[in-house]
């Protein structure tokens, strides 16, 4: 047998929509001994059409690597998709010493997510072809970065689906105390090891800068984790209420407030639901409320469940903002669409019956792009909202 992988008809009409993967019902009878491999791919005639990372343990059976069938994916290959990456970065990245250096597919490193904290970097890897080439990659990052320490953070459970383990450990250098990172004037601890994602939600970071511009008299932040949003509001506001459910993360948040001198945080420990009803059964008000909830649908089958999650949240924020105040309100689910959210938040405001304006619609800070033939890498959503 040949090592090359053919495409069906129906998978070969998939790639000409330039979608980075194939999934592996579309391949034609392909040999499973070739996992983990990069493999010369052909359409259903035997047109050459690019090489791929193969894994025959994943729905997700082809990632294209290169769409030159004759390319020679080697560490020069690899060095010029990092240069490229990084200079996206030093480009558009201000003010902060923490962010994504690498966004898998859209920096043309399929399954790959290496974030940067300051001198340490923190990788992980979705993709079994991905991890087989790593040594090269982390070579690279050393001679380009020269960071004091490369963590894998590969304890997510998309790895499962991969057929890949979940572990954490070190690649190189020492395992990293809690960090300090610097996002425009606020200082963030982070846990690169316990942490949600790799320790921050970078995806937020334009949005947390951004929404100082909104912020003035009460603030209160939602959902808050570390409190991110709040530290980066607070010096516009004169309080800000921080409501979180877990323990840690609001432990965690405290000790941020100290290390950045602000007594103008309250944080709460309460479970989100029940504190935005109680906050609007007190009558107490906002001029900017914040919600940033974990993904409410994780799946198509969830959508509905998650409609009325969101629906509940943003009708009770909208209630308790005082004339003229603003919602920043988002949501990390890919399944809920701009569309869908747009729908969601025009149910709430009906049912808050008060007239709001939309002032804008944001995503992802730049440094997580979107490819546009990957709607996958499109996932957050923040709508700006002011009420009458
Ligand atoms: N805004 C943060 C990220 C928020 S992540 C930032 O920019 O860093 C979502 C947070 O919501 C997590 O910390 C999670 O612990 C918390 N959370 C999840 N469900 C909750 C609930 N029902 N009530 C309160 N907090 C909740």
């Amino acid at each position: 047998m040949s090592a090359e992988i053919a495409l069906t008809q129906k998978g070969e009409r998939w790639q000409r929509s330039g979608h980075p993967w194939i999934y592996l019902d579309d391949l034609d009878r392909p040999d499973v001994s070739l996992s983990g491999q990069i493999v010369p791919v052909k359409g259903s005639q035997g047109k050459p059409l690019g090489l791929a990372f193969f894994n025959a343990q994943s729905k997700i059976g082809l990632r294209w690597v290169a769409q030159d069938p004759e390319r020679s994916v080697d560490r020069n290959f690899w060095a010029g998709r990092l240069d490229r990456a990084l200079k996206l970065r030093e480009r558009l990245v201000r003010d902060s010493d923490a962010y994504r250096l690498i966004s898998s597919e859209a920096d043309g490193f399929p399954g790959l997510i290496v974030d940067r904290y300051g001198s340490v970097l923190v990788l992980q890897s979705h993709c079994l072809g991905m991890e087989k080439i790593l040594p090269i990659v982390i070579d690279l990052l050393k001679e380009r970065i020269q960071p004091t320490a490369i963590v894998a953070r590969n304890d997510s459970h998309v790895r499962t689906l991969e057929g890949l383990p979940l572990e954490k450990k070190m690649l190189f250098g020492p395992r990293p105390d809690r960090l300090q990172v610097q996002e425009g004037e606020i200082k963030y601890l982070v846990d690169v090891w316990e942490g949600h994602k790799t320790g921050l939600y970078l995806d937020q970071r334009e949005n947390r800068l951004h929404a100082r511009d909104y912020a003035r008299g009460r603030v209160l932040d939602v959902f808050a984790y570390q409190g991110a949003f709040a530290l980066q509001v607070a010096s516009r506001a004169e309080e800000v209420l921080a409501v979180e459910d877990s323990e840690n993360a609001a432990a965690h948040l405290k000790e941020n407030l100290s290390l950045n001198g602000l007594t103008n945080v309250r944080v709460e420990r309460a479970n989100a639901f029940d504190r935005l009803r109680e906050l609007e059964k007190a009558e107490e008000t906002f001029d900017l409320v914040i919600l940033d909830p974990p993904a409410f649908a994780k799946a198509k089958q969830e959508i509905q469940g998650a409609w009325r999650g969101y629906r509940e949240i943003n009708l009770r924020a909208l209630k308790i903002l005082k004339p003229e105040g603003v919602l920043f309100t988002c949501s990390c689910s890919y399944q809920i669409t701009d569309e869908i959210f747009s729908e969601i938040l025009r149910e709430a405001s009906r049912d808050a019956k008060r007239p709001v304006r939309l002032l804008e619609i944001r995503t992802q800070s730049k440094d997580h792009p979107i490819l546009m033939t990957h709607p996958e890498s499109k996932y957050l959503k923040g709508f700006v909202l002011e009420v009458e």
